[in-house]
């Protein structure tokens, strides 16, 4: 099997009608929307930095496209396209069924077109580029939170940084919810998309919380105060904090890809009704403030809360 064997073979699907030409050409050739913004996004995976080297294909295949959908959804963009350029050590095609069953369940799910890539021979590495759409003024930017602003997020946080130490045999113990939450995160689409309109800043949590809502704050010259007892943490990290006293996991371990975003407390009634209407969930967890900085009330103590998280390079 050579290269266009492989791309024929596991990457060649029959394309939606948001798109004139597929793979197979030098270009794709995608239809575009008057009066539409396209939200653009890529993410590399590398064995060894972003996935352990066993990782099953079916999981990669997940995830490689779940993390480029996560970027999307924060942005409040509804997925059209990827791309997939994928450099493999070998052509498995037992690993290649795999990786396709993976990528195409979540594809099909967004209905989201595989519309071109790239194949090469080398260490395994695998980059995602997406594509989808916002209404032209109705990005979620992460300079937009305002003081003020109620401070959400969508889900548990740490459970996919516990599976992540649980997958490399750190613990005594394993919590199927949490390995499969590091394995096979859910991008939330259908959150992003509620949130026009009604949020104000969005970013999606992959690099821990306090380094990712250290972005918005950033970039809206802001601080914030998150109030520990509001975090919602799984009993599976509960029980991590208890046996080990490591406190911080949930608020600096990455991979959760749930989304962070802020609301102005006069929207919160809507939220609620929208978001109920939608069976999504949200959890108030803290408020932007004008001091600088990002805080972390715990008990009755207020901690200085540095935005640590994963670093490249660091
Ligand atoms: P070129 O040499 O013009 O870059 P390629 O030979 O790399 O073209 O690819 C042939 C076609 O297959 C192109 O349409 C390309 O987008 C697509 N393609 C290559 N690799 C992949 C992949 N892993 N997944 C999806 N499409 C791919
Ligand atoms: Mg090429």
């Amino acid at each position: 099997m050579d290269e266009f064997d492989l791309i024929r073979r596991f990457f060649t699907r029959p394309p939606g009608l948001q798109t004139r030409l597929g793979v197979g050409d030098d270009c794709a050739l995608l239809v575009s929307r008057p009066h539409r913004c396209l939200a653009v996004t890529v993410d590399t995976l590398v064995g060894g930095v972003h996935f352990l080297p066993e990782i099953d294909p079916v999981s990669l295949g997940h995830r490689a496209l779940a993390v480029t959908l996560s970027d999307l959804a924060a942005m409040g963009a509804e997925p059209a396209w990827a791309l997939l350029a994928l450099t493999l050590p070998e052509a498995d095609a037992a690993w290649l069924e795999g990786f396709a069953q993976g990528f195409f369940a979540l594809a099909e799910r967004y209905l989201v077109d595989l519309v071109g890539g790239d194949t090469s021979f080398g260490p395994l590495s695998v980059t995602v580029q997406g594509l989808g759409w916002v209404p032209e003024a109705g990005a979620l930017l992460r300079s937009a939170a305002r003081v003020g602003d109620w401070i959400c997020v969508s889900g548990p946080l740490g459970d996919a940084g516990l599976g992540l130490k649980m997958c490399k045999g750190e613990l005594a113990w394993s919590d199927e919810g949490a390995v499969a939450r590091f394995l096979r995160p859910m991008p939330q689409v259908e959150l992003g998309l509620a949130l026009r309109g009604l949020a104000h800043a969005c970013i999606d949590v992959s690099d821990g919380l306090a380094q990712d809502l250290g972005h918005i704050l950033a970039a809206s010259g802001v601080g914030a105060t998150l109030v520990w007892d509001d975090l919602p943490l799984s009993a599976a990290v509960r029980r991590y904090i208890d046996e080990t006293g490591d406190w911080r996991l949930p608020l600096c371990a990455g991979d959760d890809y749930e989304l962070c975003f802020t609301v102005p407390p006069e929207r919160a009634l809507d939220l609620e009704r929208d978001l109920q209407e939608r069976k999504l969930a949200w959890h108030r967890v803290g408020t932007i403030e004008p001091q600088p900085g990002l805080r972390l009330r715990k008990g009755n103590q207020v901690l200085d809360f540095p935005p640590l998280g994963y670093r490249h390079f660091r």
